[in-house]
């Protein structure tokens, strides 16, 4: 096998970008690098990537090709420097398992981000739900916001507390209870929408 082989070989398109800045979602999904996107547009699989709106694709060494400005000999060198590949002998099955864990490794603690960051959203805008919502009088009709905020506030500062003072296996439990069926997402969508209403309630208000 010669260098390009063992590159691509040893190196996927997502480990690239990866390792080089580029978020890729679960998806499979990144703002594209190559053009100036503000959704992400960019498809990244294994084998290969492909832009929907500049029409970017390849493979790995056309990715760091093009990331780098480079001619793709020595985008591929750069790869096999950057990713510890043999450029006579392709990686063996222990060297690719071994860097697969690290990745896995990785994404765990990027899904705890993720998680913290968006049940601690979730926590903030419940806060104020449950003032801001708060019924006036006895007789008024109580706001369902009102009620989430009551329901739903302290089990969000509990998971909270267990991301940050939590050990690994307790954070992995929240981690993985939040994320089962989308539902982190779901509820990162929906903080979205919010913020955005509370925003244009603002301009409004503005603009009386
Ligand atoms: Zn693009």
């Amino acid at each position: 096998m010669n260098l390009f082989q063992n590159v691509k070989y040893g190196v996927s398109c997502r480990e690239a970008a990866e390792r080089y800045g580029v978020s890729v979602n679960r998806q499979g999904k990144a703002l594209c690098p190559f053009h100036n996107d503000r959704n992400p547009s960019l498809y990244v699989a294994d084998d290969h990537f492909y832009c929907f709106a500049c029409g970017a694709h390849g493979d790995v060494i056309d990715f760091a090709a093009n990331f780098f400005d480079l001619p793709l000999y020595e985008a591929a060198q750069r790869l096999a420097a950057d990713f510890g590949i043999d450029t006579d002998r392709p990686p063996t099955k222990k060297i690719l398992e071994k860097r697969r864990q690290k990745t896995e490794a990785q994404q765990l603690m990027e899904n705890e981000r993720l998680c913290f960051s968006v049940l601690s959203d979730y926590a903030r805008v419940l806060r104020d739900w449950k003032v801001r919502y708060a019924p006036q009088s006895p007789d008024e009709p109580v706001h369902a916001r009102f009620v989430e905020a009551c329901r739903k506030l302290d089990e969000t500062e509990y998971y909270l507390d267990i991301l940050c003072a939590g050990d690994s296996f307790e954070r992995a439990e929240v981690v993985q209870h939040q994320m089962a069926d989308g539902k982190l997402d779901r509820l990162r969508r929906r903080l979205e929408k919010i913020h955005k209403e509370d925003e244009n309630d603002n301009d409004t208000a503005g603009v009386a």
